[in-house]
């Protein structure tokens, strides 16, 4: 009989519960003796994903929903049972807090890129000039460059500063929690260069490949999100649940990993070893560093930063709010004198997560340049929300209740360089420390569903490795 072969996976998040999922799915199906270990450093299971239910609502402390157009998360939700508890959110208007005035979000802008021309030409966002500017990407020849760039650089060449700053910054600032000069286009949108380079115009490309039709009067926009009816938490219950008895062990961290004769010894901090034959790492890169310090070629890993956020979630009576805003929430630009970077109205983009009658605020602080607020108490940080907050709306009461999270080191930061430092070691890993795999949101995208992809590509390289 073939020999049993040991894989563990190194860290409970989305990503390492998907590998553990489809590694016990795989060697069920195609009858592979598999023995498969996760292990967690904390008491919680899921990483980021931390959903709380508390007098009716639902809250999240990390991720609350995943883009729907990336189908892993959604086909991972139904694999375990949960398809009729996908729930779509609620569309409205967003808006973008410039100078300290809120504007609509154009309509018809795809990452803030203008495909319609008549809502960015009445948009208040911008000056004259700032449209004028824009439409030079019409018909500004475009740039080839090898390699990589920065995603700030790449737009500010073809749409202008004014765009970029009001608009574009303030959106993507709110997924990467970093300075968009800094970031790298290839490891982010490389499929804006594409269009770039295909059609000569962003403004053209979208046009073409992603048509943003108006709306018919009384037609409500699409929903590009989901969420699960009882938070993202009841997806980290309903894979434990159907992982085999045993699988999970929380509360031990792997502090070494060193490659043996015939496999990987893991000493773990409860001072025991873990045998393995194939190893997935779905751990931080700065955590993976520390484990397999002997490798010089995981020094980069070193100096990839990872920033710090914070959220506060307010429960409110809807009598408290004065003075409220028909819309689903609105992300500040760096040019406003604003220490919140973007509040979600969450009882409107997920109606199910509140009690009727009440209001459910999110709002997120932690700029790249004003990383010491997440260190502040929760009252300070609950004081610094609701002042921002009463600058465009008006809040007479005291929330009912509210709950600060604080996120250190949560948002590796991508920046110029990224996908071929990964790859470079990603190369090295496959020479030095063959059936050891990385996957997971330091490394190729940082999306749930981009976390969900790596852990199922890391269960495919998992088994080629041990059988085939
Ligand atoms: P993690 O969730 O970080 O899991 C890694 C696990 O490894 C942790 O549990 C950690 O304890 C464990 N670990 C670390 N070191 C060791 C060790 N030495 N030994 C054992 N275990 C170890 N994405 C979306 O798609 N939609 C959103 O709405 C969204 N919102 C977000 C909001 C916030 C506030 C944050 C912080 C992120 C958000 N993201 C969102 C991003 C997304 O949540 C993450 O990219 C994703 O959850 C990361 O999953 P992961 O499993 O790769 O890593």
């Amino acid at each position: 009989m073939e020999e049993r072969k040991r894989i563990v996976v190194v860290g409970g998040g989305i990503t390492g519960l998907t590998s553990a999922y489809y590694l016990q799915k795989e060697a069920r199906e195609k009858d592979y003796p598999l023995d498969v270990k996760l292990l967690e450093s904390s008491d919680h299971l899921g990483g980021k994903i931390d959903t709380v239910q508390k007098d009716g609502f639902t809250i999240e402390r990390g991720p609350d929903s995943f883009l729907a157009r990336k189908e892993s998360a959604g086909r991972l939700a139904r694999e375990v049972g949960l398809g009729d508890e996908l729930v779509p959110n609620g569309t409205g208007q967003s808006y973008i807090l410039v100078n300290g005035k809120l504007h609509k979000m154009p309509s018809g802008s795809f990452m803030g890129i203008p495909t319609r021309v008549r809502p960015f030409l009445f948009s208040g966002l911008f000056s004259p000039v700032g449209k004028a500017r824009a439409a030079l990407d019409l018909v500004k020849s475009k740039k080839t460059i090898e390699g990589d760039q920065s995603l700030g650089l790449f737009f500010r060449r073809r749409l202008g500063n004014q765009v970029v700053e009001n608009l574009i910054e303030p959106l993507l600032s709110g997924i990467y929690a970093g300075d968009i000069d800094r970031l790298s286009l290839q490891s982010t949108f490389p499929n804006f260069y594409d269009l770039e380079q295909k059609y000569g115009s962003l403004i053209k490309g979208l046009r073409q490949t992603y048509p943003m039709k108006k709306p018919k009067k009384g037609e409500k926009k699409p929903s590009m999100f989901r969420t699960l009816r009882n938070g993202l938490g009841s997806l980290v219950e309903a894979i434990d649940e159907r992982l085999e008895p045993g699988t999970v062990q929380k509360g031990v961290k792997v502090d070494h990993i060193e490659k043996k004769a015939n496999g990987y010894h893991l000493l773990l901090s409860d001072g025991t070893v873990k045998e393995a034959d194939a190893v997935i790492l779905a751990a931080p890169h700065y955590a993976v560093q520390r484990m397999l310090s002997q490798y010089d070629f995981l020094e980069p890993f070193k100096e990839t930063n990872a920033t710090s956020v914070a959220n506060v979630a307010m429960a409110f009576d809807a009598s408290a709010i004065k003075k409220d805003i028909d819309g689903t929430g609105f992300v500040v630009s760096r040019n406003s004198d604003f220490r919140i970077t973007a509040c979600t109205w969450t009882h409107k983009k997920w109606p199910h997560s509140t009690p009727g009658g009440k209001v459910l605020l999110r709002c997120y602080v932690g700029k790249p340049s004003d990383q010491e607020v997440v260190g502040k108490t929760d009252e300070e940080i609950e004081e610094i929300v609701l002042n921002d907050l009463n600058k465009t709306m008006n809040i007479t009461a005291k929330p009912e209740f509210s709950i600060v999270t604080r996120w250190y080191d949560a948002m590796p930061q991508y920046t110029v360089g990224h996908k071929q430092r990964v790859n470079e070691i990603t190369e090295q890993m496959e020479k030095d420390l063959p059936g050891v795999y990385l996957a997971g949101n330091s490394y190729r995208g940082i999306g749930l569903p981009d976390c969900i992809d790596q852990g199922e590509a890391a269960v495919q390289n998992v088994i080629d490795f041990l059988y085939h």
